[in-house]
């Protein structure tokens, strides 16, 4: 799945440029980078991708969450609607601008229910956050119907759909702001990089302000420029650019290769007993980083899991038991466990997740198994995992 298995010498000689000029950041220094302008070039090239009209580059995908959030000028007092099923950094970023994370409940597409934002939706409502989970896309057009209806932003994190598509738009640039993840374990991968990306000139100046300390970015000499209001050190370095530059012109390719490796995998389970699929809103449109099932009920999902890694099949996740991405396991959110203090009414507006029973997700992600797919296999290794596991899958069922 990563980027970095193949990473060769596309990725050596970008890092070559920006070391033979020595300048490893990505504003000023005009003269000295001798036209050297990875994080720009990269920027560049997102917009090809994405079909967008702005890219902002910066340090991590959670960086671009908050900043996008800040952009849209969400904070104190705002709600920010997101499912439970997500990486912790979709909550962090909202917690990082002063909103309050509302979670609703995910259904077979893995991502975020339209019913279930309905039913979350408050007067306080400011965003719907639908992540893209494990490389397809949520149902986009419903949740987009619902934020016009109520004047809601849409904010896509897209950070592990980069290269997903619904119907022909990519992933991230269908809401007034996208979010990429671009760390080491993405499909495209800086090492560490996010970007942001929309259409909306003032939300992307708006971004590109606050993601480097308010700077305006309207002059060569750093000191000299304005600060319209206050931000963050969120930049992305120029090595890290220079690394996205050379994996970004390979996304095509990746995501080939994941969608063929992924059709023997499914190939080979569809039919197996007690295994249904994961809904794609757009099966054309999947970046196939993943291939998930669900077994029928939790503790054939359990025996599976056990099967497949007995079997030797690695990269399996049984969500439900996972302290990443699943909420089951987010102690320190429900104990609310935090560095430093938050406004009590922060903590008063925020729903007590020890306390918040999400059963519709529970009664899914229980019962799903996610595969990651590896580009480096051979088709021959593929051909034999796709066995192995149609063998695992069966064991555990009926044991
Ligand atoms: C990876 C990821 C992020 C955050 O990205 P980082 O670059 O690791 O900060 C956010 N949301 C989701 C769903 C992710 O998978």
């Amino acid at each position: 799945m990563p980027g970095f298995e193949f990473f060769d010498n596309v990725e050596r000689e970008q890092l070559r440029d920006v070391m033979d000029t020595g300048i490893l950041m990505r504003y000023g220094f005009g003269g000295l980078r001798r036209g050297q302008w990875k994080a720009r070039e990269m920027e560049a090239s997102i917009c090809c991708v994405a079909g967008v009209n702005h890219a902002l580059l910066l340090s991590s995908g959670t960086a671009a969450l908050a900043t996008a959030l800040a952009a849209l000028g969400v904070g104190a007092g705002d709600e920010v609607i997101l499912p439970p099923f997500t990486f912790v950094a979709s909550f962090e970023s909202i917690l990082a601008t002063g909103a309050v994370p509302v979670m609703a409940d995910i259904d077979e597409t893995l991502c975020l229910d339209p019913q279930a934002v309905r039913r979350a939706i408050t007067p306080r409502t400011k965003v719907v956050m639908p992540v893209h989970m494990c490389g397809a896309m949520a149902q986009i057009d419903e949740l987009q119907a619902i934020c016009r209806e109520h004047r809601l932003f849409l904010l896509e994190d897209a950070c592990q759909a980069f290269g997903a598509s619904f119907h022909g738009k990519m992933a991230g640039s269908i809401g007034e702001a996208g979010c990429y993840s671009f760390d080491f374990n993405k499909i495209v991968t800086c090492g560490e990089g996010g970007a942001v990306v929309t259409n909306d000139t003032i939300l992307y100046e708006r971004a590109d302000r606050y993601h480097d300390h308010g700077h305006d970015h309207s002059n060569d000499d750093r000191g000299a420029e304005g600060h319209p209001f206050a931000g963050y050190n969120y930049r992305i370095s120029e090595l890290h650019a220079a690394v996205g530059c050379g994996q970004i012109g390979k996304l095509e390719r990746f995501v080939a290769i994941h969608r063929k490796h992924k059709k023997t995998l499914k190939e080979a389970l569809a039919g197996a007993p007690g295994v249904t699929f994961r809904r794609l809103p757009d099966p054309d449109g999947d970046s196939a980083t993943f291939l998930s099932f669900f077994m029928p009920d939790e503790a054939a999902a359990r025996r599976v899991t056990v099967a497949l890694k007995a079997a030797g099949i690695d990269g399996v996740f049984h969500w439900y038991d996972n302290n990443w991405h699943y909420i089951r396991k987010w102690e320190h959110l429900k104990a609310r466990a935090f560095a430093h203090p938050l406004y009590r009414a922060l903590l008063d507006a925020m729903p007590d997740y020890a306390n918040v029973a999400f059963p519709q997700s529970d009664a899914i992600i229980s019962r799903t198994i996610s595969i990651a797919i590896k580009m480096g296999w051979t088709d021959d290794e593929v051909q034999k995992r796709a066995e192995t596991i149609r063998q695992a899958v069966e064991l555990g069922i009926r044991n």
